[in-house]
């Protein structure tokens, strides 16, 4: 920072402090198993796993403390805690304290209590107040990795984590997860058929689409075609937990004035039976919360949320759902159905972000967390929407007060209304910030949102923009081994293994095809600067500098990359900047077309490449001579002329 007064006629004079290296550190460890590389620990909160914080941002002043209670507090009747002093001691053997320096604090309270006589567990929340281990924690402790069984079996206790898994569809092909802050972040996909567009099968393939894109869990919100059998499919095709919202079966077919609680009760159990593993259930929104909604730009913007409202306002009657709550409980116990308690006032713009309407459903949802808790049933949170950028961390940590740390389960949050068609990216902007402020489950936005029902593309755009949200939440947060994978493709980036780098890649088909796009050469530069201007192959060159000597991510020898898979091809097709000719000719390279390449075919592609340059339409062709072996200006063609020459044709 420097200074000049105006009437200053003399040299600047610089007052610029000295500066000290005095990161913000607040206990959280690095996120690198290893702590690879040069970057300090997190700027998180100390891990906390067992207390209140567990993985969390640092409060920023004026921000709500965590709940005082945990699902502990709300214990059905009957229950006696047992004061077993072995047994203590046992659970505390299992528990890792500080195993490390800089290795999170582990402070799980190992309590336990006896249910009454005759009583049989059935929800992963009654086992685990029994102190047992189920599978299903033990298969969620493998997957995280930095959680034991005892740990995820204390969590799924406090209610801080719930484990969806209805025991019809664990019969099936469920792998169960996880969903709490102590946790890795989940997101979910929602698929489903509406009334102009439905198909069982697209459904299925929308699914295993989404899954394969990184869909921890699924919805399925279908508004049309048999609603019964499509979900029926899904349940049994799935092995990530499926979530509904049951009022949209409800008034299929029938006028919503007709819903009776009867038909209520009805539809959650026919779903429970299916094997849904959780449901969302606008239970908080009530009567008495509807004066607020009259001044906001856009009124109720969730589904069930508005449909439950006209059905308050045509019968003059409380929300059913909210009067049908002990029952609605005990039906989803029988299967160990979750809650995902929805948040029918959530707000649609950021003008209505945060306001009363919203906080006085919330503050609802926390009494109904309070009332499923003390009925056995595990519980996560729905929450918004649309909220501005600084108003994010407030709604994380309000919601982690007033519902005691129940995980909260956010849509987006979009922090700007002015991108439809970029939705994903709005809310995968807020979708970070709500998961590193403490969200546990992100549910995804696609391009689409506002303007239509996602197709194929759509479902893998939304389901890679929370991934990155997700990933990028879980390292900021300093969860153990989180930043593992980042590691291992700065080192084959740094190394310029190509091979790997795509491998390693979230989305490898469209890594390779956009660098093939350009050179379809694997050599050591790309295409964005070029060999002269390639300030890795140069850091390589110097000694100083280790990375990208690590032997384990050597590169090899330069060579022209193998044909362009299908998908590669579709990806460069719809790109539309290579002509179908030079697509053609990258997608139909032989093992003949890769080897050696003679001087003359050597010379002609030379030739092609000068004529590219002046004609960027013309190149190659379907009966262009095919690329073979490379020559690019390398490491390992010390020749400048030839280098250079080669440089020019690849990159004309
Ligand atoms: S050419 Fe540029 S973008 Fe490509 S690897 Fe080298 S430094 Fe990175």
């Amino acid at each position: 920072m420097t200074q000049h007064s105006p009437d200053e006629t003399g040299p600047r004079r610089s007052v610029r402090e000295p500066f000290f290296y005095h990161p913000p550190f607040h206990g959280a460890g690095n996120p690198s198993t290893d702590e690879q590389g040069t970057a300090p620990p997190s700027f998180a909160l100390r891990a906390d796993v067992g207390g209140p914080y567990a993985f969390s941002s640092p409060d920023t002043p004026g921000m709500p403390t965590p709940s005082a209670y945990t699902a502990w507090d709300f214990m059905p009747s009957g229950w006696t805690r047992v004061e077993d002093e072995k047994r203590q001691q046992e659970l505390r053997s299992t528990i890792r304290i500080e195993p490390t320096p800089g290795a999170p604090f582990i402070a799980v309270p190992p309590r336990r209590y006896a249910a009454p006589a005759g009583f049989e567990a059935v929800t992963q929340l009654e086992h685990a107040r029994l102190g047992v281990v189920t599978p299903q924690m033990k298969r969620v402790a493998e997957r995280e990795g930095h959680l034991t069984p005892e740990q995820v079996r204390a969590e799924v206790a406090a209610g801080r984590m719930i484990i969806p898994a209805n025991r019809v569809h664990l019969s099936y092909k469920l792998d169960p997860i996880c969903i709490g802050r102590a946790g890795r972040t989940k997101i979910n996909a929602n698929l489903g058929a509406s009334p102009v567009s439905s198909n069982v099968n697209e459904e299925i393939e929308k699914l295993n689409w989404a899954v394969r894109w990184g869909a921890s869990t699924a919805m399925d919100l279908s508004t049309g075609g048999n609603l019964n059998k499509c979900r029926e499919a899904i349940i049994r095709a799935s092995t990530v937990p499926i979530g509904t919202v049951p009022i949209y079966s409800m008034i299929i077919g029938r006028r919503l004035e007709d819903l009776t609680h009867e038909i209520i009760l009805a539809e959650i159990e026919n779903q429970a039976r299916q094997g849904v593993d959780y449901m969302t259930v606008h239970a908080g929104l009530l009567r008495e919360h509807l004066p607020f909604v009259k001044d906001r730009l856009i009124g109720i913007v969730s589904r069930g949320g508005s449909l439950l409202a006209k059905w308050m306002l045509d019968h003059d009657r409380q929300n059913p759902m909210y009067e049908l709550w002990d029952e609605i409980c005990d039906i989803l116990r029988r299967y160990d159905v979750a809650f995902s308690i929805g948040d029918g006032l959530r707000p649609g713009g950021l003008a209505d972000a945060t306001d009363e309407a919203q906080l006085r459903e919330l503050e609802t949802l926390g009494e109904l967390t309070e009332r499923a808790w003390a009925r056995g049933v595990q519980v996560m949170i729905e929450g918004p929407g649309h909220i501005p950028f600084d108003q994010i961390e407030y709604n994380m940590k309000i919601a982690r007060r007033l519902c005691h740390g129940a995980p909260f389960y956010v849509l987006g949050p979009l922090v700007t209304d002015v991108f439809p068609g970029y939705d994903h990216i709005t809310s995968c902007i807020g979708a970070t910030a709500a998961a590193y402020h403490g969200a546990a489950m992100l549910c995804y936005v696609t391009p689409k949102e506002h303007l239509g029902l996602p197709k194929k593309d759509d479902v893998k755009q939304g389901c890679i923009a929370y991934k990155i949200a997700a990933h990028a939440a879980d390292v900021a947060l300093g969860i153990p081994g989180a930043r593992d994978w980042d590691d291992d493709l700065t080192r084959a980036r740094a190394a310029l293994n190509w091979e790997k780098h795509f491998e390693l890649s979230f989305d490898p088909e469209t890594a390779r095809a956009l660098h093939d796009e350009d050179l379809d050469v694997d050599t050591d530069f790309c295409a964005m600067c070029g060999h002269d201007w390639c300030a890795v192959r140069i850091s390589k060159e110097i000694q100083a500098f280790a990375s990208g000597k690590d032997e384990a991510y050597a590169p090899g020898d330069p060579k022209v990359s193998a044909a362009l898979t299908g998908e590669q091809k579709r990806i460069l097709e719809e790109r539309g900047v290579l002509s179908p000719e030079e697509i053609h000719r990258l997608a139909s390279k032989t093992k003949e077309a890769m080897s050696v390449e003679s001087d003359e075919a050597t010379e002609r592609r030379s030739d092609e490449g000068k004529a590219r340059a002046g004609s960027s339409s013309s190149a190659g062709g379907a009966d262009a001579e095919p690329p073979s072996k490379p020559a690019c200006h390398s490491d390992y063609v010390p020749e400048p002329e030839e280098a250079r020459r080669v440089q020019e044709q690849h990159m004309e």
